[in-house]
């Protein structure tokens, strides 16, 4: 064997051995000995499938951006109830509970369901026809409350929702960003508030 053959064996040897250690694609490569790298980006139109359900846009980590001053708070019918039999004056209680303005929501299911309850809950529902109350319309079918703020919140991350009812506080808490505001025995207390308001809700 010529000793030309020689080194050109081990030359070969040589590159193949330098080959294997980067990729020819490697940025470190002179952009003329790099060979282009074939990842094209993907149309926009096509579709992930891989996608899953999508966050809210305003939703930073689990910190709700959207929520208040003013808050706007979504009240359910024993939330109602609840304050009525502790005496406790809903707006006036609310503000004292997170020390800024507050608007309560009811839903004109929640009106139908207090009208059902009868004459007993008079009181309540003269509460809440209170011109400092909203009324929001319900377009769907039927008086069934609670999925009907579930709804809301899940499609509007702007309202706390104030209930006492605790099937309905289980399936709020599983929605990111709705805190949850409660009847305890002389104030409310409000539950998944940002850090900053959680001091003021032990006391
Ligand atoms: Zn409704």
């Amino acid at each position: 064997m010529g000793k030309k053959v020689q080194l050109k064996r081990l030359q070969t040897q040589r590159s193949a051995q330098l080959k294997r250690m980067i990729k020819t694609t490697d940025s470190r490569l002179k952009p003329t000995d790099r060979t282009p790298s074939k990842k094209k980006p993907k149309p926009s139109d096509e579709p992930n499938l891989m996608e899953k359900t999508q966050t809210s846009s305003a939703m930073f980590f689990q910190y709700n951006t959207q929520l208040g001053p003013p808050y706007h708070i979504l009240v359910d019918t024993n939330f109602i109830n609840f304050s009525v039999k502790n005496k406790l004056d809903v707006v006036k209680t609310m503000m004292d509970c997170l020390y800024a303005k507050c608007i309560p929501y009811v839903t004109d299911c929640v009106v139908g369901e207090l009208e059902k309850l009868g004459p007993k809950y008079k009181l309540a529902l003269r509460i809440i026809k209170d011109s400092r109350f909203e009324r929001i319309k319900c377009l769907h079918r039927g008086i069934y409350a609670d999925d009907c703020l579930v709804q809301r919140v899940t499609q509007h991350k702007c309202y706390i929702v104030a209930t006492n009812d605790k099937d309905l506080k289980r399936r709020i808490r599983k929605i990111p960003g709705v805190p949850i505001m409660n009847v305890a025995l002389n104030r409310y207390v409000i539950e998944r508030m940002p850090d900053a308001f959680e001091p003021m809700a032990k006391k």
